[in-house]
């Protein structure tokens, strides 16, 4: 199953703490956090990103 990540660009504030975490799916630019792939066969590192993200930022589905 493939599973959609998406950071929403108006919530984050640009802690780097998913980059920090998963950087294989998350890079800082301009401040913001991006997705590295927008879309991952089997969910790691990025479930614990959505959780410790402050502003729930992130999600998937
Ligand atoms: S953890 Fe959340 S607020 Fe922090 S950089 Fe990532 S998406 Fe933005």
């Amino acid at each position: 199953m493939v599973h959609k990540i998406v950071v929403d660009q108006d919530k984050c504030i640009g802690c780097g703490a998913c980059e920090a975490i998963c950087p294989d799916s998350f890079k800082m630019s301009g401040g913001k956090a991006r997705t590295v792939k927008a879309e991952v066969e089997e969910l790691t590192c990025e479930k614990e990103a959505v959780s410790e993200c402050p502003v729930d930022a992130i999600s998937v589905s």
